[in-house]
């Protein structure tokens, strides 16, 4: 009822747009009663990657969350108040199981749970344009983007907005995705595709919306991060950014995702450091806006309790609600065991029902054992993309073996986990490169290479560019490179020489220089999980200190 009643509204509005009336009294007027308290809770997740199945220990998951929202609507509903659950966007990229299927489960599953909206994030364009379309397709509920448009024609390429009616209260969301999807977005699919300053457009939007649909609360669902004090580093200008730069209170409310943290505050603009699953979690609020966000890959759900009176919005309590996390601890005879930190949650069987066969489907693919390890193979990406690691050097390896080239270039943000000691799986090799990037190889004078290599390996840390190198040495100081060495060997500008980079920065991804138009540029089609998956089969029982970096890049 409530989708059709918006869609209505929404299409209302189109039409007046249209036929450039700026004014429909009937649409827009109040309809809500002068005194009157209203209960409107917000609930919200972000950056699902792929998780629709709980992990291991039996932690989040869909079927689990769908109960705990089952509940919290009921509650809302017994005190007369509406829900709107809302997603900060990513919903694709992260598991094997839900990537081998184009995250059918996942977004399947959203219908089931009732979400009314998502932003997109970057990761919805990790795949072509038409997986995205078809994805839509599967959704019962838009995909929201103000700051999308189509190169050529200059045109939104998505909803950018959505009007939701509630209790007579007209809340409008809007939709914006980082700008940095151009940049870390799969160039191969994203040629076409404009990402502009989405903190222009929600401005231009929202006054758009004041002259045309009149909403009594404006909600912002967002991939844009949220960062402390607005301190984005190398990143573009996330939720911070944007509520200051609007007019105070322009926004009531930031839903937001891709920094994947728990914005809880101790204080104005500082983090909650200590912030732990369980505990009071105190949003952000800049310039008269609420900032929120639900960690990741549904962890938590996000529950924020409103009351309209008057036009105005006021919080009344705001709670990061755990979905089955667990916490270590120490039992009578030393040994550690996992518990609930709060009551278990039981799955909805009907979620489970649906998800089940997605799961088998998805590990029967999966689960077979492919090599073996005697160490911690290291992906973690706060170790990653901060210093050279076995596991980084180990997949420039095995890409380099399959182009035999002389050295490999390897973006450490394309490195997505860690591998445990003992027996791999496939799924833990695409756990660890889920994006089907194809390993490219060019053929570059030795002063071509000099210059490439002061573009990557100048790249800050902390960031997904910084670059992982196997079979070359340097010397890194000042944003310049030196004391480089191949084969055991000085380089030598006027020497040919092969290396290899994922086609995601042959094409320009992460601000690596655009390659693929080298003469001596090769797409060699093999994708990067299979390279790796091969690399380990014929390297098994894996020697992880063979890999481990031996001082090779050096940082002054
Ligand atoms: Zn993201």
């Amino acid at each position: 009822m409530k989708q059709l009643f918006a869609k209505t509204a929404l299409s209302a509005a189109l039409l007046a747009a249209l036929s450039g009336c700026a004014s429909q009294a009937d649409v827009t007027a109040p309809q809500w009663e002068a005194d009157k308290a209203y209960k409107i809770t917000i609930l919200h997740t972000n950056d699902n990657h792929g998780r629709f199945w709980h992990n291991k220990y039996g932690e989040y998951g869909m079927a689990a969350r769908k109960t705990l929202l089952d509940q919290i609507r009921a509650e809302v509903e017994a005190e007369g108040g509406t829900t709107l659950l809302l997603s900060g966007g990513d919903i694709n990229t992260g598991v094997p199981e839900s990537d081998l299927q184009d995250a059918e489960p996942d977004f399947k599953g959203m219908n089931m749970l009732g979400y009314d909206a998502m932003a997109l994030g970057n990761h919805e364009f990790d795949n072509p344009l038409e997986v995205l379309r078809k994805q839509e397709g599967w959704a019962d509920f838009p995909f929201l983007s103000a700051n999308i448009y189509d190169k050529e024609t200059g045109k939104r390429l998505f909803q950018p907005y959505q009007i939701f009616e509630q209790q007579g209260i007209k809340i409008a969301v809007i939709g914006l995705t980082t700008e940095d999807t151009a940049k870390i977005g799969n160039p191969e699919y994203i040629g076409d595709v404009d990402f502009r300053d989405p903190k222009a457009e929600a401005k231009k939007l929202i006054a758009e919306l004041e002259k045309t649909e009149k909403p009594d609360v404006i909600i912002a669902a967002t991939h844009m991060g949220h960062y402390e004090n607005g301190n984005r580093g190398v990143n573009a200008p996330g939720d911070v950014a944007l509520a200051r730069y609007l007019n105070e209170g322009d926004l009531d409310m930031i839903v937001g995702g891709h920094s994947q943290e728990p914005v809880c505050m101790e204080g104005p603009n500082m983090y909650n450091k200590n912030f732990k699953p369980g505990d009071e979690c105190k949003p952000d609020n800049q310039n008269g806006t609420w900032i929120v966000q639900a960690h990741e890959w549904g962890k938590y759900v996000g529950r924020a309790d409103f009351e309209f009176k008057n036009g105005e919005l006021r919080m009344v309590s705001y709670d990061l609600v755990p979905v089955n996390l667990k916490k270590k601890v120490k039992l009578a005879d030393g040994s550690k065991k996992r518990v609930f930190i709060q009551n278990e949650i039981p799955k909805n069987e009907e979620v489970m029902t649906f998800l089940t066969p997605y799961q088998e489907k998805g590990q029967e693919q999966l689960n077979v054992k492919i090599a073996e390890s005697n160490g911690k193979l290291e992906g973690d990406r706060n170790v990653v993309r901060f210093k050279q690691t076995n596991l980084g050097r180990l997949i420039a390896a095995s890409h380099m073996q399959r182009a035999k080239a002389d050295f490999a270039v390897m973006n450490s943000g394309g490195v997505r986990d860690s591998i445990a000691a003992g027996d791999i799986t496939y799924k833990d090799v695409l756990t660890v490169q889920p994006f089907g990037n194809i390993v490219t190889y060019t053929d570059m004078t030795g002063a071509e290479v000099m210059d490439y290599l002061n573009v990557v390996a100048t790249k800050p840390i902390d960031s997904g560019a910084y670059a992982q190198f196997y079979g070359i040495s340097m010397t890194v100081a000042n944003g310049k490179v030196s004391n480089v060495v191949l084969n055991g060997k000085k380089l030598d500008p006027k020497e040919t020489y092969r290396f290899t980079v994922p086609s995601f920065n042959a094409a320009g991804g992460d601000g690596y220089p655009k390659i693929s138009e080298h003469p001596g540029y090769v797409n060699t089609g093999f994708v990067d999980a299979e390279v790796l998956k091969e690399f380990l089969e014929k390297n098994s029982p894996v020697d992880v200190n063979k890999f481990a970096p031996k001082g090779e890049i050096t940082y002054l």
